[in-house]
């Protein structure tokens, strides 16, 4: 027969399993479908492990969206401060690594028991290894029919995510059922990704592998100042990831490399204080030795006596130094990327319930929707804030 619920989540993830206990909690009976073999799986990778579960100066602003308006609701209906305050609840011990980035001291396994156990409470049930084979509607809600038995229930909520990591279970399901249903699905696109090289840049960027430096990145009137890591196929770090967001194929992105310092003042300096000193050696004040042989030949500098380069060799050097040119090849895509740009167009969706404007019973939380956070604990928060808003009405 047709098992009956009130609510039926699909997507036993981040905003999933805490849209469950929240509309548990009001009373409902909540059914959570997920097709992978545990719940959770991106939470226990995420942070390395140790889940950056928020951040503590997580606003609006952190966020991109085609309607940067769309996530304010949610998030200051529930905030950074009320998800911190239920970690406490349950005695999860966590520090602030930088930024306000808020990561567990021992495991990301905390937050999925959190989730797990507010769920219990709430009485939801959840259901691994679920394959949702159809979604319909009926008079009153929604008919699903699953490799678990067919469905009925009043509201049903799409938490399936994003495209990224498909290791891990993702699926375009979320953005099926949306055009299903006539609701407008924005272009998606990998982001918080690293970034391949040009074979003729990688040549030289891959001698660098393993090296990290504080840089500011920028495209498109964005910049982010963290850190840049060469790796072997091109650019990653915190610095490139976040600005992966912001970039499109075929545009070049502004590095800066000494982002403390004028490069033109640095040179001078050297010039003057140390003139027989070579090139190489006065930029292995500024970075490893390595990098500064590597970035030599690679931009074909001359490596003599500081006092030999001509003034022309000075400014295509700081120049270089402190906006360094680079065109990606591309990033590495939704195999590495930690989230998914685009999705359910917000259009269509009320901003305070996250229920399809004009789809009754039928909600999107979490990183389906149009709305992506930067790195560092926002993406989270996002799923907590648009699944706790969805909980209070599902
Ligand atoms: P998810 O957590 O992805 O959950 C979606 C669920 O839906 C999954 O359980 C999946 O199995 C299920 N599902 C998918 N398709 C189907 C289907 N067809 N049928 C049934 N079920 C389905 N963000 C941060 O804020 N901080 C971090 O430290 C961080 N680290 C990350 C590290 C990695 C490696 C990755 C990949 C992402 C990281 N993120 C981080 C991003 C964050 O994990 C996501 O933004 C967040 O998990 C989105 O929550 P969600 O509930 O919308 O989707």
């Amino acid at each position: 027969g047709i098992q009956q619920r009130d609510v039926i989540v699909i997507g036993a993830g981040a905003a999933g399993l805490f849209c469950a206990a929240e509309a548990g909690k009001r009373g409902r009976r909540v059914e959570v479908l997920d097709h992978a073999k545990k719940v959770g799986r991106k939470i226990l990778m995420s942070g390395g492990g140790r889940c950056n579960f928020t951040n503590m100066y997580a606003s609006a602003e952190n966020f991109l969206s085609a309607n940067l308006h769309f996530c304010k609701s949610a998030l200051s209906r529930y905030t950074q401060w009320d998800f911190i305050s239920l970690v406490n609840d349950y005695g999860i011990a966590y520090h602030e690594k930088t930024l306000g980035q808020l990561f567990c001291d021992e495991s990301a396994k905390d937050i999925v028991r959190l989730l797990l156990s507010e769920c219990d409470k709430a009485g939801v049930s959840v259901t691994t290894r679920c394959e949702v084979v159809s979604v319909e509607k009926s008079d009153n809600g929604y008919y699903l029919s699953t490799s678990s038995g067919d469905y009925a229930c009043e509201s049903l909520v799409i938490a399936t995510g994003g495209l990224s990591m498909p290791k891990l279970g993702a699926t375009p399901f979320g953005y099926k059922v949306a055009e299903q249903f006539g609701l407008n699905v924005l272009p998606t696109r990998a982001a918080l990704v690293p970034f391949t090289l040009h074979d003729a840049d990688k040549q030289h960027i891959s001698e660098l592998s393993g090296v990290s430096v504080d840089v500011s990145a920028g495209c498109q009137d964005t910049s982010f100042k963290e850190a840049m890591l060469f790796t072997h196929r091109g650019l990653s770090g915190p610095a490139m990831l976040q600005i992966s967001s912001y970039w499109t194929p075929g545009e070049t992105l502004q590095i800066n490399l000494l982002p403390e310092n004028d490069a033109q003042a640095f040179i001078e300096n050297a010039r003057n204080r140390s003139p027989d000193a070579l090139l190489a050696t006065c930029l292995a004040q500024l970075f490893p030795k390595r990098m500064a042989l590597t970035l030599i030949n690679y931009l074909g500098w001359r490596n003599c006596p500081v006092k030999q380069l001509s003034h022309s060799e000075c400014d295509a050097i700081a120049s270089a130094l402190n906006d360094w040119q680079v065109k990606p090849n591309g990033t590495e895509g939704y195999r590495t990327a930690e989230v998914t740009l685009g999705g359910v167009d917000t259009d269509n969706l009320s901003s305070k319930t996250m229920m399809a404007k004009d789809v009754d019973g039928l909600y999107f939380i979490g990183e389906v929707v149009d709305v992506t956070g930067w790195l560092g604990g926002y993406n989270f928060q996002w799923a907590w804030s648009s699944g706790w808003a969805a909980g209070q009405v599902v």
